[in-house]
C-alpha cells in the first residue's frame, strides 16, 4: 500500500518501507492507518457481499413459493379435470344403460 509520507509528502510503499527514503521519518503510524483503513475496506467489502447474498436468497425464496402456487394450481386442475371426466363417464354409460334398455324393450315387445 502507498501512502504519503506526512513530513515531506514523498510518495511511499509502507509494506517495504519502515522509514520514509526521502526524509527518515518513522512510518509505524502510517502503516497501522492504512491497515486500519484496509480493515473498513474489507469489512465493507464483506458486508455488501452479505447482503448481496441475502438479496439471492429473498429471490430464490420468491422463486420457490411461486414454483409451490405454480405446482398447486396445476395439481388443482389435474384434480377438476378428473372430476369432470368422471361425470362426463357417468352420462355416458346413463346413455348406453338408457339405449340398451330401449333395446330389450324393442325385441321383448
Ligand atoms: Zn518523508
Amino acid at each position: 500500500m502507498k501512502v504519503f509520507c506526512k513530513y515531506c509528502d514523498a510518495y511511499i510503499d509502507i509494506e517495504k518501507e519502515m522509514f520514509c527514503p526521502n526524509c527518515g521519518a518513522d512510518l509505524s503510524e502510517s502503516r497501522r492507518m492504512a491497515q486500519r483503513i484496509q480493515q473498513k475496506k474489507q469489512a465493507k467489502e464483506i458486508e455488501s457481499a452479505f447482503s448481496q447474498l441475502k438479496l439471492n436468497y429473498d429471490q430464490y425464496e420468491n422463486y420457490y413459493q411461486e414454483a409451490v402456487t405454480a405446482m398447486r394450481t396445476y395439481h388443482q386442475c389435474n384434480e377438476n379435470l378428473l372430476q369432470n371426466s368422471r361425470r362426463a363417464m357417468t352420462i355416458i354409460y346413463s346413455v348406453l344403460a338408457l339405449i340398451s334398455c330401449a333395446f330389450l324393450a324393442v325385441f321383448i315387445l
